[in-house]
């Protein structure tokens, strides 16, 4: 048996305010806390900090992203884990979306400083990562949609013809045990975004997943509905992402994190969803809590007490909660 942390956009616990009296637990005690539990491996889907996003926009520097780097104690308490880290680049780190100029704070150069100097990283862009019996996958950045859409954010046919044909060659006991990683999700996966009221995950890494099954499908980047699973067929799918973001009609702070545990023996995946203690003081907080939807019944994060329905609800049927954010 294998117990996998899985985690993914860190960055969204860093820019929040909490509400009045509350102390927030920084990133990096909060990634003490999660990997404290001991794991086999932990795999990140993307988006660790918006520095890189932010230093390189106003000054372009990448001796600069390179400090920040070096000194932010995320990165650090992650290279120094007992267990290896397994991740992909999100479209924050790269810095590419939103780029104007022809300068990128990541690029591969940069890339590879980042795993020479932080040798607990493996990066999966690309690159196959062998896990015990499990095999890892990974595709970095987040697909061009329009409201993603400049930049440098991959065009759906980079995908297609980058990690599909990599995928392909592996052996079939290999496609068995696959494990993707990526920033972007699957479409029409857990991919509803409350920024444009649509789904937004790429069409091709859906048909990698209809096509091949791997065993699980883990990413990120789409905030509104992290803290989620679903399957696709036999994939167990993840989206990891933290709640950092004010969404329409609710709120949540978190960050989600998910334990798998995996036997290439079995087709069975135990997945269960750990919430970590966001808030230095243990006052009962409603921030967030994990409960069965009145819509659809699934087991889901819920940022008030009076709150029915899921996101996923709230996303596709378009139900109101009926109280709102505003009221708070
Ligand atoms: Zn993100
Ligand atoms: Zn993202």
């Amino acid at each position: 048996m294998t117990k996998i942390l899985v985690i993914s956009d860190l960055h969204q616990g860093t820019s929040i305010t909490p509400p009045a009296g509350i102390r927030v637990v920084t990133q990096d005690r909060l990634i003490e806390n999660l990997i404290a539990r001991s794991h086999d491996a932990i795999l990140i889907a993307g988006d660790f900090q918006d520095y890189m996003w932010n230093e390189g926009k106003s000054t372009k520097s990448v001796s600069l992203v390179k400090k920040r780097i070096e000194s932010d104690p995320v990165i650090s308490t992650l290279n120094n884990a007992d267990s290896p880290v397994y991740f992909v680049w999100g479209n924050t780190d790269i810095m590419d979306c939103e780029k104007e100029t022809t300068e990128t704070p990541l690029t591969d150069e940069l890339r590879g400083w980042f795993t020479t100097e932080f040798s607990n990283f493996n990066d999966c862009h690309k690159q196959i990562h062998q896990m015990s019996d499990f095999t890892i996958i990974g595709y970095q950045d987040a697909n061009k949609t329009d409201i993603y859409s400049s930049g440098k954010c991959w065009e759906e046919t980079a995908i297609h013809k980058e990690l599909r044909p990599i995928i392909e060659k592996l052996s079939n006991e290999q496609k068995k045990q696959l494990i993707i990683l990526t920033h972007t999700p699957p479409r029409g996966i857990l991919d509803f975004s409350s920024l444009g009221s649509r789904h937004i995950g790429s069409f091709y890494l859906r048909e990698i997943i209809d096509d091949f099954q791997p065993k699980v499908s883990v990413f990120g980047h789409v905030h509104y509905l992290g803290g989620y699973t679903k399957y696709c067929g036999r994939t167990q799918c993840i989206n990891v992402s933290s709640f950092g973001l004010a969404v329409s009609h609710d709120i949540l702070f978190g960050q989600s994190a998910f334990e798998i545990l995996l036997d290439s023996k079995s087709e069975e995946i135990s997945t269960s969803m750990i919430v970590p203690h966001y808030w230095e003081d243990k006052k009962k907080h409603a921030f967030v809590e994990y409960r069965s939807c009145q819509g659809c019944g699934r087991y889901a994060p819920f940022a008030r007490r009076q709150f029915k329905y899921c996101r996923i609800c709230l996303g596709s049927r378009r139900i109101q909660n009926q109280e709102t954010a505003s009221k708070v």
